[in-house]
């Protein structure tokens, strides 16, 4: 029965956004009479977040947005690391040449720092999506190693994991690093994020996109779940228990598996076909899954199956199909 699905395609929150940010996003509606470009009570609590100048704050329709800005400003020859998120290829889309640097090893994400001498834009997701992540000090090697590109590092699930080099971006005007309220903070229909970067790379990107390019109820909900941060860090630890469970209950269950610190995890099999039956086992009951890229995603083949993290009880329930197997 369609209303039973449990749909585990995507790695947005589970869980509806809380009431708080609705009930309290009256002012912002009153106001939505006219334009909010890069509207600064946004701005400030963000940079006042992340220990930035405000100067180096950008506002954005979320990390996509920002991802295409980077590409239609220096995306000429595009690179990235994959299995990774697929809107990188929309370098292809506008014309530009795109490469993928395939970057797992034993199932371990684990890319190469060194300079890619065409590169003129690298784009790398910390953490990873579908899943692994790259440590803070190999972050920067490749930042270092290629001072002749533009270094983007997409932290849409920053705040899920203590990986963050925004602390880093003041030194460096060849990288940038986006982050999202997508994920840490569930909104993803809200559409926003941000770039960081310093003022003269913000400079050239920021004509590629809208002058006025955020909803205002959008950046009232931002504000509105900056002043909670404390339910969503809650949100975000009890996603984490929920990841971590299941990754045991593989584990225990002889699954190989890509270790994770975003809320998917991805499981190997040893060829496509039992990726196949894998898949299409979940199907038949009532679970959906990404099966290879799916649509979110590139580099993967068809032995690979990408779990997004449910709620507790949709867990159990992929738990109980699993020990059915
Ligand atoms: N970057 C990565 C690595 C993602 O996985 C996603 C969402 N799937 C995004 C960016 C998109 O983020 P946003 O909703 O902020 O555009």
């Amino acid at each position: 029965m369609a209303d039973k699905i449990i749909n585990l395609q995507y790695t947005t929150i589970k869980d509806p956004l809380p009431d708080f940010i609705y009930k309290n996003l009256e002012k912002y509606s009153q106001e939505a009479n006219s334009y909010h470009p890069q509207p600064l009570e946004l701005i400030e609590r963000l940079a006042e977040r992340h220990q930035v100048p405000k100067e180096m704050v950008y506002v954005t329709a979320g990390c996509d947005e920002a991802i295409q800005m980077f590409i239609h400003a220096f995306g000429e020859r595009t690179y990235t690391f994959t299995p990774t998120y697929i809107v990188y290829s929309d370098a292809k889309e506008f014309g530009n040449k795109f490469t993928e640097l395939y970057s797992l090893n034993n199932n371990k994400f684990d890319i190469s720092t060194e300079k890619i001498k065409n590169a003129t834009l690298i784009f790398l997701a910390n953490p990873n999506n579908p899943s692994g992540f790259t440590e803070k000090c190999k972050v920067m090697e490749l930042i270092e190693n290629n001072t002749h590109a533009k270094v983007i590092i997409d932290e849409a699930y920053g705040d899920f994991a203590e990986l963050s080099v925004i602390d880093q971006v003041i030194k460096y005007s060849n990288m940038a690093v986006l982050r999202s309220f997508s994920k840490g903070f569930g909104m993803a229909g809200n559409r926003i994020g941000y770039i960081i970067a310093n003022p003269e790379v913000l400079s050239v990107v920021k004509n590629k996109a809208q002058w006025s390019n955020v909803s205002y109820l959008s950046i009232g909900a931002a504000i509105i779940a900056l002043e909670n941060e404390k339910y969503f860090e809650n949100m975000r630890s009890g996603i984490a228990e929920v990841r971590d469970d299941i990754m045991d209950f593989l584990r225990s269950n002889g699954y190989d598996f890509l270790p994770s610190k975003i809320n998917a995890v991805v499981i190997k099999f040893a060829n496509e076909m039992k990726g196949t039956i894998f898949f299409n086992y979940l199907k038949d009951n009532g679970i959906v899954a990404s099966h290879g890229n799916g649509f979110s995603n590139i580099g993967l083949d068809k032995s690979f199956v990408r779990i997004a993290v449910g709620n507790k009880n949709q867990m159990k329930k992929f738990k109980e199909s699993l020990q059915k197997l």
